[in-house]
């Protein structure tokens, strides 16, 4: 298998050349060149496997520069029990006929991200070994990447992380969970300024190139292909659980921020995974819906960006949505190129409205889409708690609520639950009037120590920083 650039580079490129790499040289994403086939005998074999043998069998489809021995090592360390809560790792909980949650927030941060998170950790690990090279992640988080980052990167050898953070502006149980953190190669940053300024921090030290050369400086970004294929497998997982036999389809309801967690929905769809509908879900940042229902992207300016009670959904523009648009258009890279790197950069729209392409997004690829706001979020958290007896947290109502939208007889509505309530409790207290659950293993952490630095938003200092924390 070689990978590819969306932009047309003429390199191709192995697994484990792109494991370490953010962007393509030529500002693409990088994307299998086939999707490969997942035909019914397969899928007949893999309904009866454990989620790490399931994750072994995807990810060899895709990876072929890690001994099947090693591959299969590092999932079964990755998918246990005792990180994700249960044997089952992503099981199905359902709500009432036709509809269910597929639970991803077990992790070691609540969210779902620590799905992917966890196996970069150990992937990374592996391949600097092997290379006998190290890694200094430098990041920008305004709570759930940081947060599941550390947690996949603390202990492990060749890597330090260096995660910036708004001084201040985290919620109390995010900053706890990040700030208590005491391992030596876990290093904390809060920057006195905005999640902006983080970002700004980071683009600084990233284009610095002889300092990024010279230290060795990555990220961790949502663009990363193996953070992608990891959350390829649970969609099997889902599917396997919410159905008996492969004649039968489901639909996937996300909710939806980078386009990461749904662009992984479609390349399990491509493999031939039977899914009807992937049923995209925003809050009022509605980037996503507005393209899904016109046929426009319209990136968003920060003024234009809303902070919300579902904050992991807050963006401006879609940071994996270039690899849909790809296959969207035909893998017709020329024109990848032209939207992405010149019209959106000219005037921060492309569109595909009058493209017959843009059609083939609802009819052959599945997608629909609507958002939801504050008001359905907590309507969406009460009713759930009411009829269901479940607690959801913001995020995963957004999904729900737009998820109810397009059920169909026959077809298993499952909604992908990205984080636990406790995350975001003021909105649950508002919702139900009481806090949310909080997992033991979570009791008084806020009183724990807190190793952070405080610095300003000033990127030498940060370079200094890390400089001096490389030993
Ligand atoms: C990151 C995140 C999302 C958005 O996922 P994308 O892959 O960016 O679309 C949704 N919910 C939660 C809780 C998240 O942490």
């Amino acid at each position: 298998m070689r990978y590819l650039s969306t932009r047309g580079d003429p390199a191709r490129k192995r697994f484990c050349e792109i494991l370490l790499e953010g962007l393509a040289p030529d500002g693409g994403l990088y994307l299998p060149e086939r999707y490969p086939q997942v035909d019914t005998a397969t899928l007949d074999k893999w309904r009866r496997l454990a989620y790490p043998e399931l994750a072994f069998e995807v990810l060899s489809l895709y990876v072929d520069d890690i001994p099947l021995a090693d591959l299969k090592a590092l999932c079964a360390k990755t998918y246990t029990q005792e990180v994700f809560g249960t044997q089952e790792i992503a099981p199905l909980k359902r709500l009432e006929d036709g509809l269910c949650l597929e639970a991803l927030s077990n992790g070691p941060t609540l969210a779902f991200k620590d799905m992917a998170m966890q196996l970069l950790g150990n992937l990374f690990e592996y391949e600097l070994a092997r290379r006998g090279e190290e890694l200094n992640i430098l990041g920008a988080t305004s709570g759930d990447t940081g947060s599941a980052a550390e947690y996949a990167m603390k202990g492990k050898k060749g890597v330090r992380v260096f995660m910036t953070s708004p001084h201040g502006r985290m919620s109390p149980f995010q900053q706890a969970q990040m700030f208590s953190l005491q391992d030596a190669n876990i290093h904390n940053l809060a920057i006195e300024g905005v999640f902006d300024d983080c970002q700004d921090i980071v683009k600084a030290v990233s284009n610095d190139l002889e300092f990024k050369r010279k230290h060795k400086i990555g990220t961790v970004n949502s663009i990363n292909w193996a953070r992608l294929l990891a959350q390829v497998v649970y969609y099997f997982a889902g599917y396997f659980q919410a159905t008996k036999s492969n004649a039968e389809k489901v639909s996937f309801a996300v909710p939806s921020g980078n386009f990461g967690n749904i662009c992984a929905g479609h390349v399990a769809r491509m493999m031939g995974l039977p899914i009807d509908k992937l049923v995209l879900a925003t809050n009022e940042n509605d980037v996503l819906d507005e393209f899904f229902r016109t046929g426009v992207y319209r990136v968003r300016g920060s003024a234009d960006t809303y902070e919300t009670s579902s904050p992991s959904m807050d963006i401006s523009k879609a940071s994996n949505f270039e690899r849909f648009v790809f296959d969207l258009l035909g893998r017709d890279a020329g024109t990848v190129k032209r939207l992405f790197g010149e019209e959106l950069a000219k005037s921060g729209c492309f569109d595909l409205s009058a493209d017959p392409a843009f059609a083939l997004a609802h009819t052959r690829y599945g997608f629909v889409s609507a958002k939801s706001t504050h008001v359905d979020r907590v309507a969406t958290i009460r009713d759930a708690h009411q009829r269901f007896g479940v607690t959801i947290d913001t995020h995963t109502a957004d999904g729900l609520k737009v998820a109810r939208h397009f059920v169909r007889p026959g077809v298993p509505m499952i909604v992908l639950e990205t984080a636990l309530p406790i995350k975001f409790a003021a909105t649950i207290v508002e919702a139900l009037g009481h806090e949310p659950d909080r997992p033991v293993q979570f009791d008084g952490i806020e009183d724990l120590p807190k190793r952070v630095t405080v610095l300003p938003a000033d990127a030498a200092q940060v370079k200094a920083f890390v400089v001096a924390h490389l030993t």
